[in-house]
């Protein structure tokens, strides 16, 4: 196979042609009903190679929102401003079985599982310090600086309409505080909805995969946020629990750190070389894109870059 070196944007035109017309066989999440309005055929592949150089191809300036992909952003956050120990003693290391919005062993160990599920991130981005708005700002901030994009900003529909129909998301936020984990007022759920909103493209995607497979250097170089060991944590959680229940699956077939979002992106960490960023809005029963994931294998079939 060839090196991740070669990769060409020849090369990943095939790949995205061979899968394009697989998007009939998913479903596009519509149980946030401003992400249902989403066009199903819009596609982009982005990669950003060894040296930080950007290859793409397809619909490369179609935005979306980050939904979950969020999540990798506001742990590393978190870990920064409280270490990781205090962190880990709020929720699991655990992978899952359950889907994104389940409430997992919240009830029964009184933690969340770990901070890719919906409850754990949640109370990940409850432990980013500020006020009101602060803490999202915060997370708005650390994606615009790994993608070099300053104007980046977030969906105020797709907010909303989160915000309006997030009961479960709602519920697993008072069960936290009901059992002391969480003890701020619902402007800290606010974060989490808006967070999830931040639109961003393929490309951008693939900025924060080399990103986190880099010890944390941006694409370009700069070494503000260097970090050799909050990149392992952030791609080791992103392995166990970034496909939701089909990350077990999912570590056998691509062997990538990467984490998935409803709005049908895929952030693929590929450890010391380089960030696979992908788009296509229908998604499997698991709520990972299926053109998505498709593509994703390809690229580490023939690329050979799985960690295994
Ligand atoms: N905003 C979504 C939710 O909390 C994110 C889910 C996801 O992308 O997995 O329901």
């Amino acid at each position: 196979s060839k090196s991740f070196k070669e990769i060409s944007t020849r090369d990943l035109t095939t790949i995205m042609e061979k899968n394009r017309s697989y998007y009939e066989s998913g479903k596009v999440a519509d149980y946030i009903p401003e992400l249902g309005k989403m066009d199903p055929k819009a596609l982009a592949l982005a990669v950003v190679d060894e040296k930080g150089k950007i290859h793409s191809v397809g619909d490369i300036n179609k935005k979306f929102t980050m939904q979950s992909i969020s999540k990798t952003i506001a742990l590393m956050l978190a870990v920064m401003e409280n270490g990781e120990k205090t962190v880990f003693e709020k929720m699991g290391y655990y992978g899952t079985d359950k889907p994104f919005n389940h409430f997992a062993n919240l009830e029964t160990m009184g933690k969340p599982l770990n901070p890719m599920m919906n409850a754990g991130a949640i109370l990940t981005t409850s432990l980013i310090s500020g006020s009101g708005q602060l803490p999202f700002d915060k997370i708005l901030d650390m994606v615009r600086y790994i993608t070099n994009n300053p104007t980046l900003d977030y969906s105020r529909i797709v907010y909303e309409s989160e915000k309006e129909t997030g009961h479960r998301n709602r519920g697993m936020f008072h069960i936290m505080k009901n059992v002391g984990l969480i003890s701020g007022g619902e402007e800290q759920l606010d974060n989490y909805f808006r967070q999830c909103s931040i639109e961003l493209t393929a490309e951008d995607l693939a900025k924060i995969g080399y990103f986190f497979a880099h010890q944390c250097i941006r694409f370009d170089g700069d070494k503000r946020y260097k970090d050799a060991e909050m990149s392992k944590l952030i791609q080791s959680q992103m392995l166990i629990a970034g496909m939701y229940e089909f990350s077990g699956e999912y570590a056998r077939t691509v062997g990538l750190p990467s984490k998935s979002g409803v709005g049908g992106g895929i952030v693929v960490s590929v450890p010391q070389q380089g960030g696979i960023g992908v788009f296509s809005a229908p998604l499997d029963s698991h709520g990972n894109s299926v053109v998505g994931y498709r593509m994703i294998l390809d690229l580490a079939k023939q690329y050979n870059l799985g960690v295994f």
